[in-house]
């Protein structure tokens, strides 16, 4: 039987007051059969965060899009689809909060990770030195070919671009969107040891994942989640 989630036990567990998991092709649906909140939203490559910061009731659905989902309520998944986009999973363990986000290229050049991670410090105290941060399964150096007109946004958003492509041909070059979200992290002063990344491309992985740039954007995603446990305690 082939794995349905990976976890990464050096980001977050259980003893801490959090649960995750970055989904697989062989498991799309829901995080965990007893739960009763699962928030996922409809994502739009945007940079906007839904913050939830009072109780959600089980099926509750949120008009909008956003493509970050942040709280600090117990019992309550926050979750993020994606097929060579990155997840991005982020807990406080000191003041207690959550994030869920969706950051593809559009998002990440546009800075929805320090964008997120701003919108933790301001509502819920949230110290970027103090947060461990998951970096899941995406399309990787490896494989994510880009074109000029993405290249063009890098250079115009992001001040050390040249950093995360490698030129492969006349117009094309492999694109680092884990690295670039690494970078970003680490400039909005998270703790490089406390950042987890998921080495796995979705794109040369066709037994584990799904990727949009494989096989379509028909065939289906990942769903990724955290949530802060009933159990979880201020440290
Ligand atoms: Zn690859």
């Amino acid at each position: 039987m082939a794995a349905k989630h990976i976890t990464v036990p050096a980001f977050a567990d259980k003893h801490e007051g959090v649960r995750h998991f970055f989904g697989t092709r062989h498991e799309a649906g829901r995080p965990d059969r007893a739960a009763r909140v699962v928030v996922s939203v409809t994502q739009v490559h945007g940079t906007d965060a839904l913050v939830l910061d009072r109780p959600v009731e089980p099926g509750e659905t949120f008009a909008g899009g956003w493509d970050a989902l942040v709280t600090n309520q117990r019992e309550v998944w926050l979750t993020v689809k994606t097929a060579d986009c990155v997840p991005v999973l982020v807990h406080d363990p000191r003041q207690g909060a959550v994030a869920a986000i969706h950051a593809g290229w559009r998002g990440s050049v546009a800075g929805i990770l320090p964008r997120t991670l701003a919108v933790m410090r301001e509502r819920f105290g949230s110290d970027p030195g103090s947060l461990r941060i998951g970096i899941g399964p995406s399309a990787g150096p490896c494989c994510y070919e880009v074109d000029e007109p993405v290249l063009k946004k890098l250079r115009e958003g992001v001040p050390d671009w040249a950093l995360v492509v490698r030129e492969t041909g006349p117009g094309t070059w492999l694109l680092d969107l884990r690295g670039l979200l690494l970078r970003q992290a680490q400039a909005m002063g998270a703790d490089r040891t406390a950042i987890r990344t998921v080495n796995a491309c979705t794109i040369c992985h066709p037994t584990l994942f799904h990727s949009y740039r494989r096989e379509g954007t028909a065939r289906g995603a990942m769903m990724s989640g955290i949530m802060l446990t009933r159990r979880s305690k201020k440290r």
